[in-house]
């Protein structure tokens, strides 16, 4: 097609997977399900004229149906699943006093950029897979099951903000027995395309919903979107845990806001746990060297690579509105408030998934679905040896 010709090697052309998915759609054997992230739904709706961050969840979902998708699922469950174990394995390590300050490792571009640049972090790196591999290795494991198909006719459609996903979908290590936990990866650009292209008219679609089990999420979900999110449904697992009462406020509007890097601290059962999150690699850089230098110290850090998080996330439609990208961020939380429950924690289909299938939280089920390790990518310099894998740094 006229992409080859612009990019011979075809790295750079995101028609075929398009053309895949189209595929997969008619293709009466397949069994093809939607994993849409939780930022898509503020942003689709701008590619048909609606204003930024305007939560277009129901129509997008009605959409989706309509391109002849078997089941609709939102990566706001995953999200929920990942902030459960990698809560849980930040308090074991914080308990150690070991491999802090933890980062997290739900943005690919993060943790790529750490495996090339700073290859001495992977031990600190949270061992979780992102919830949308995550979400990818359960449902290839959960639905031959559940709807009575085989494996390789179930295939996952990931729908995303975000364009590095294309690439951690393609690691060797989320593939197994030749078939990839995440089938393709389509960016909300693309879905607007495909929507554009079916001739649906999304404005005057009725709404339609997500689909159980895995269509059921909470606002610490959803919330993962925007940058902060991760931290917040962190805070709201941890504290209560820690704490071991009912949390007495959901709001962490502390670890909110734009600036680059944030910090914030709580004090729970007379120590402090201290926070600090990030935006942009830029920023990241800058905050691992003032750790390095012995300014700063933290129990938890939070990466995203995009300005703002997901829901700038280069997949995302353009718009040239000023503030844009607060606008997509309270259409996040608007869509939060909608939900009945607000911690992971209380994802009653989460539990159910724990109790019939995982097993125990960071049991050997979970760690072998829902956990993963990464490779150190530094090349041999002349004036270094990359770091050792999985080396860590000193306990702050
Ligand atoms: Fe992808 Fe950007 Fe989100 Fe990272 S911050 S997961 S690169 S959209």
């Amino acid at each position: 097609g006229q992409c080859t010709i612009v990019c011979p090697t075809g790295s750079l052309c995101l028609k075929p997977e398009m053309e895949e998915v189209w595929k997969s759609l008619t293709d009466k054997q397949t069994y093809t399900v939607a994993a849409i992230a939780p930022a898509v739904r503020v942003a689709i709706g701008e590619i048909f004229g609606m204003e930024a961050g305007a939560v277009s969840t129901g129509q997008m979902l009605a959409a989706l149906k309509l391109l002849g998708f078997d089941q609709v699922y939102d990566v706001s469950f995953a999200a929920d699943l990942t902030t459960i174990e990698e809560g849980s394995e930040f308090l074991e390590r914080r308990s150690a006093g070991v491999r802090l300050p933890h980062f997290t490792s739900c943005c690919p571009a993060w943790v790529k950029y750490v495996e090339h640049f700073h290859p001495h972090l992977i031990g600190n790196l949270s061992t979780c897979k992102s919830p949308l591999q995550m979400f990818g290795a359960l449902l290839k494991d959960r639905l031959p099951d559940l709807v009575q198909i085989p494996r390789e006719r179930v295939k996952v459609v990931s729908i995303t903000p975000c364009t590095a996903k294309k690439f951690e979908a393609k690691r060797p290590e989320f593939t197994h027995d030749g078939i990839p936990d995440i089938d393709h990866v389509i960016t909300t650009i693309e879905l607007g395309r495909m929507i554009k292209a079916a001739g649906i008219q999304f404005n005057d679609l009725s709404p339609e919903s997500f689909d159980m089990p895995f269509g059921f999420s909470t606002s610490a979900g959803v919330i993962f979107g925007n940058s902060g999110g991760v931290t917040e449904a962190v805070l709201r697992f941890t504290m209560e845990k820690l704490s071991n009462k009912p949390l007495a406020k959901l709001d962490f509007v502390e670890v909110r806001g734009e600036s680059g890097i944030r910090e914030a601290s709580f004090d729970i059962g007379g120590s402090t746990i201290r926070f600090a999150i990030v935006h942009g690699l830029k920023n990241a850089k800058m905050l691992i060297t003032k750790i390095a230098a012995g300014k700063c110290a933290y129990d938890f850090v939070e990466v995203m690579a995009c300005p703002q998080g997901c829901i700038n996330g280069g997949g995302q439609p353009v718009n040239h509105v000023y503030n844009y990208k607060q606008l997509r961020t309270r259409g996040l939380f608007t869509a939060g408030k909608m939900f009945h429950l607000h911690k992971p924690q209380d994802n009653i289909m989460v539990n159910e998934c724990y109790q019939q299938y995982l097993g125990d939280v960071g049991g050997a089920k979970a760690q072998q679905l829902l956990h993963t390790h990464y490779k150190n990518r530094r090349r041999q310099t002349e004036d270094g040896v990359a770091a050792g894998e999985g080396a860590g740094v000193a306990p702050t």
